[in-house]
């Protein structure tokens, strides 16, 4: 291992308010916001990294948690010793963390290390990951929020149409807003895109109990879904193998569990046909590697949750760069990349080079590290 010190921790806390606020199931998003964190060497190496800011919660939670927990732990170590510093970091924290924003601290420390390791062994992360199973992933478009909460059954369909115009060819609907007014706009969007040849996903983001979440699958049996994301709460483990059990269409979720030890309830409990752990959520990099480990062992596919900044994007590229293909075939389903079309500063502006879509693919970055170099007077443009 190269000889190489942590100097200094510095967390940027981003905020931008919305032109027009939007709606998923869970609440109305008014902000972007943003945690980012800049780890710097002795060697003169930094790192990016990022904690997951979902639109509700206050980035300064996070933020807090690496300033007064984490930085103290990290230091004066060496940023190349990614798996020790993560598990000093999770073990730090266990008494008051374990899940939610003080592992989305440890993310976005644990991926900044990973950058840092790139960098200095002048590779990007998949490479440190073992390898590339591929150099491009075909995204899918994630959109369909709301404006005015039900009855955009028109507009919505209108929006599919943009979509596939712009290249997509797998989009996720946005639901939970009324099984009745989910029901109406899976409609009107399946007419929109008939003839297209273009693959759905659902997402509830858990809105529903058993009974609405098993009606408003049984409904949409025809629709040859991609997946079926958190048709029920995070906690309801029952509930996802119920899914399972009843329903034809896979069924996906995990961007609300955390590390190897939920994961592990979740694999134990079958909840899953799709795990989605979300980098900067999850505990990083060195997380998303335990749980990809445990998730192949159980015959379960993993497709990052995608979210956040060019940082998060970045990162998750790399991870799903090196994803092993779980149901072996010659014409296997690989992992497919979560795009949000939603406008995002944070997104477009924060790289040099932003991460885009062209001709129905992304190339993952090849650069050392996360491969993306970031504009500081974007930083400070956003600044909270
Ligand atoms: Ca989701």
């Amino acid at each position: 291992m190269l000889p190489m010190k942590i100097t200094e921790i510095r967390v940027h806390v981003l905020k931008s308010a919305l032109a027009q606020p939007f709606a998923f199931s869970q609440g109305w998003v008014r902000q972007r916001s943003a945690t980012l964190v800049e780890v710097l060497t002795d060697a003169g190496l930094i790192g990016w990294g990022e904690a997951f800011a979902q639109g509700l919660e206050p980035p300064e939670i996070a933020a807090a948690a690496i300033e007064h927990a984490l930085k103290p732990l990290l230091l004066g170590a060496n940023p190349l010793a990614t798996e020790v510093l993560w598990h000093r970091m999770y073990h730090a924290t266990r008494d008051y963390g374990r899940k939610g924003s003080v592992v989305a601290a440890i993310s976005a420390l644990d991926i900044a290390l990973w950058d840092i390791a790139g960098k200095a062994y002048g590779v990007p992360i998949y490479a440190l990951l073992g390898g590339a199973f591929r150099t491009r992933v075909a995204p899918y478009a994630t959109g369909f929020y709301r404006i005015e909460g039900q009855g955009e059954a028109a507009r919505l369909a209108a929006e599919a149409i943009e979509h596939s115009e712009a290249g997509f060819q797998m989009m996720k609907v946005k639901l939970g807003y009324g099984v009745a007014d989910d029901i109406a706009c899976m409609a009107a969007i399946g007419r929109a895109i008939e003839g297209r040849g273009i693959r759905l996903m659902v997402d509830t983001n858990h809105a529903y109990g058993r009974a609405e979440a098993l009606r408003l699958g049984r409904a949409l049996a025809d629709y040859d879904l991609l997946w079926y994301e958190e048709p029920v709460a995070p906690e309801d483990l029952r509930g996802y193998a119920e899914m399972r059990d009843k329903l034809t269409m896979p069924i996906a979720g995990g961007e609300n569990e955390h590390t190897l030890y939920g994961y592990r309830e979740l694999l134990a409990a079958h909840a899953l046909d799709i795990a989605q752990p979300d980098l900067g959520s999850c505990g990083g990099l060195s997380a998303a590697r335990h749980i990809t480990a445990q998730a192949q062992a159980h015959g379960v596919a993993v497709n990052p949750h995608v979210w956040g900044s060019a940082i998060a994007q970045a990162a998750s590229l790399q991870l799903i760069a090196a994803l092993p293909i779980t149901h072996h075939a010659l014409f296997a389903q690989g992992p497919v990349l979560e795009y949000d079309r939603s406008s995002h500063p944070f997104r477009q502006q924060l790289i040099t080079q932003p991460i885009i879509q062209q001709g129905g693919w992304v190339q993952i970055p090849d650069g050392p590290g996360l491969g993306v170099e970031v504009d500081r007077a974007v930083l400070e443009r956003y600044r909270a």
